[in-house]
């Protein structure tokens, strides 16, 4: 959980407000600082493991780039995602096609530029992948429940029962593929971490009863996503889900872990970027009316998507803030002409009183899933720019 006074006295503050004072809302700003220091926290508190960067999480360039450098791998879901990376001079062999759904001529496009690692959780896809990435490595994703603990869960569209995992993974050998492991999300900002204990234990499961029952040894376990990055909602420290992890690995699998495989995506980058807006309006709805509408230049077609159902609660700073400085409710909501364009409702921010049209409101914890889910142009305005700090 970010403390927000803390924030803003950290000296990173003032360094962001002079990169962005003069920037033309609404923008984000992105540490790549922050996404360094991330990636090595993660590889010191998981060290047996290898990290797939989730490239949709933030696909941009720099962050891209540096985590290459760092030595990550990349989790990828399309052509032009593909593309880019490539783009880059990123070798194929650090990438996998992690999308469980695709065209057969989407896995003839990966094999051809030479990605050997893919996942499925059907049988259509499955025979796609023999027919135009033969011999390719197959992972099969398994379904997890996790869509009341996890803030922005991935369940039910992603993933098969294990009993049909099993049975995939006998498929993908008898089509002449090679069995790599098991995968599996447990929903994005997952703040329960007994979520993977079960998915370890169905994992293992499969394990064993592949080996005994078929001879298919598989060797890789891909744990997805689902670390935390830092928002108004508390989470335990990343140090917490490393030791419980290793835990429930060591329960299942003494001291043989097989390959071990996450895909950061959040966790990451989340809380390197500061979505910078401006206070478009702030009105009351009646004469009496106890909460201000505080309007902004950006909302949820512009790089606050996660808001829906108000899932993420970003912290929130503003240019008003001051130590004591009295606060009182509002509403938030974006500058579109669409009544769905409001940030929070229920869950209610407390903001400056003295608040005004023209002012800043930083929110902080928006460097994952913001930018690339910005529309294209709608109402007129345009997808939300990324700007990238010196490192
Ligand atoms: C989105 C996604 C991730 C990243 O999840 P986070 O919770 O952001 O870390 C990882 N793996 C797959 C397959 C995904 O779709």
């Amino acid at each position: 959980m970010i403390n927000r006074a803390e924030y803003i006295t950290d000296p990173e503050w003032e360094r962001f407000l002079d990169f962005s004072g003069n920037l033309e809302t609404p923008c984000i700003v992105i540490n790549p600082h922050r996404v360094k220091k991330n990636y090595i926290r993660l590889r010191d508190l998981f060290p047996y493991a290898v990290f797939y960067y989730a490239v949709k999480a933030n696909p941009e360039k720099a962050i891209v780039s540096l985590l290459a450098e760092l030595g990550s791998n990349f989790d990828i879901a399309s052509r032009p995602e593909l593309d880019m990376v490539l783009d880059l001079g990123i070798s194929p062999d650090r990438i996998s096609y992690g999308n469980t759904i695709k065209k057969a001529a989407d896995v003839a496009w990966f094999y051809e530029r030479g990605v050997r690692i893919f996942a499925t959780d059907s049988r259509e896809d499955l025979k796609h992948i023999a027919q135009n990435a033969p011999g390719s490595r197959i992972y099969v994703r398994i379904l997890v429940e996790n869509s009341t603990t996890a803030d922005w869960p991935l369940s039910r569209k992603f993933g098969c029962h294990p009993d049909m995992a099993y049975d995939l993974l006998i498929m993908a050998r008898d089509l002449g593929l090679s069995p790599y492991g098991i995968s599996f999300h447990v929903g994005s900002q997952q703040r329960d971490i007994c979520q993977w204990d079960d998915a370890i234990a169905k994992t293992k499961y499969l394990f064993s009863s592949l080996e005994e029952d078929e001879d298919i040894k598989l060797t890789m376990i891909n744990m997805g996503g689902g670390f935390p990055s830092s928002y108004t909602q508390p989470t335990n420290d990343l140090s917490e889900y490393a030791a419980e992890i290793y835990r429930y690995l060591s329960d299942d699998f003494g001291d043989s872990f097989p390959h071990i495989v996450f895909e950061p995506g959040r966790s990451l980058v989340g809380n390197c970027g500061i979505l910078v807006s401006e206070v478009v309006l702030v009105s009351r709805k009646n004469n009496t009316a106890l909460n201000r509408w505080v309007y902004l230049d950006t909302g949820r077609f512009n790089g606050l998507i996660e808001t829906l159902d108000e899932s993420i609660k970003y912290p929130i700073v503003t240019s008003k803030d001051c130590p004591g400085g009295k606060e009182a409710e509002v509403i938030l909501a974006g500058p579109t002409c669409d009544s769905m364009d409001i940030l929070y409702e229920d869950y209610k921010y407390r903001l400056p009183v003295d608040l005004k049209i023209g002012d800043r409101i930083y929110f902080l914890s928006t460097g994952a899933y913001t930018a690339s889910y910005a529309s294209v142009g709608f109402n007129g305005f345009p997808p939300i720019k990324t700007y990238v700090m010196d490192s």
